[in-house]
């Protein structure tokens, strides 16, 4: 049984890290970013309770943001562990997790601001099947149009100059002094994400000591991940947009 928690900004590539690692070591990638997605997507009570702040890239409440992750928890569909990606984002968090899990590594995913700015900017995602691009290194065939399903390409609501300056903000004011609180407890491993999607997963691989990952996960991973029903998650993360 592993437990992992993935951190970083937004574009940073947790969700793509996340899942490389989960499908491979048989996890289940939790991602309370998609779970709002999903209940935004299908007009849910909850999607409309943060759909407005999730637009404007702040944080959702913490008392539902832990109710959903409880909630997500006690499904118990996770035999060989879970990999949670987006989690604790904030002091109260991290300390409420800390109480009820015994973690195993927290992953943190180290890329410049100016680098997160290019890629979310340039982040697109399907309206259809929620397989996400960017317009750097992994554009559709035809333009604005997904490659495996033919919708149509939107950007995240999320995705805006305006919304990313508020999450850079947020995340260096409240969530990297969060992981102060988990190097004092917990095992903290911080990768470079600048490199490509295969290298930062070796490299999370060769510093959580696993071996390194079979040749067929890195080609089934790339840009092709189902959203997981289970998580009631649209809008994956695809190679290096998350
Ligand atoms: P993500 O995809 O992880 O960047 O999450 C997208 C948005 O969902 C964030 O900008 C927040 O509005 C909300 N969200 C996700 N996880 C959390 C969390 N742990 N605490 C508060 N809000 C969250």
């Amino acid at each position: 049984m592993r437990k992992y928690v993935i951190m970083g900004v937004q574009g940073s590539g947790k969700g793509t890290q996340s899942q490389l690692l989960a499908a491979d070591l048989d996890l289940a990638h939790i991602s309370v970013g998609d779970i709002f997605r999903w209940n935004v997507q299908n007009h849910t009570k909850m999607g409309a309770q943060v759909r407005r702040v999730m637009a404007a890239g702040e944080l959702v409440g913490d008392d539902l943001v832990e109710s959903v992750v409880q909630a997500r928890l006690t499904e118990h569909d996770w035999n060989f562990g879970f990999i949670i990606d987006g989690f604790p984002r904030n002091r109260r968090q991290a300390e409420f997790f800390l109480e009820t899990y015994d973690i195993d590594a927290i992953i943190v995913l180290d890329l410049p601001d100016s680098e997160i700015r290019r890629r979310v900017l340039n982040r697109r995602l399907c309206v259809g099947c929620g397989i996400n691009y960017n317009l750097i290194d992994s554009t559709p065939a035809v333009p604005g149009r997904c490659d495996a399903c033919g919708g149509e390409l939107t950007t995240r609501e999320d995705d805006t100059e305006e919304a990313l300056a508020v999450r850079l903000r947020t995340y260096h004011e409240k969530t990297n002094p969060v992981l102060d609180l988990f190097r004092r407890k917990e095992y903290v491993i911080t990768v470079d994400a600048r490199p490509v999607p295969e290298a930062v997963q070796a490299e999370i691989r060769q510093q959580l000591g696993l071996s390194p990952q079979k040749p067929q996960d890195s080609q089934d991973s790339q840009n092709s991940q189902e959203p997981q029903e289970s998580q009631k998650s649209q809008g994956s993360q695809g190679s290096g947009s998350a």
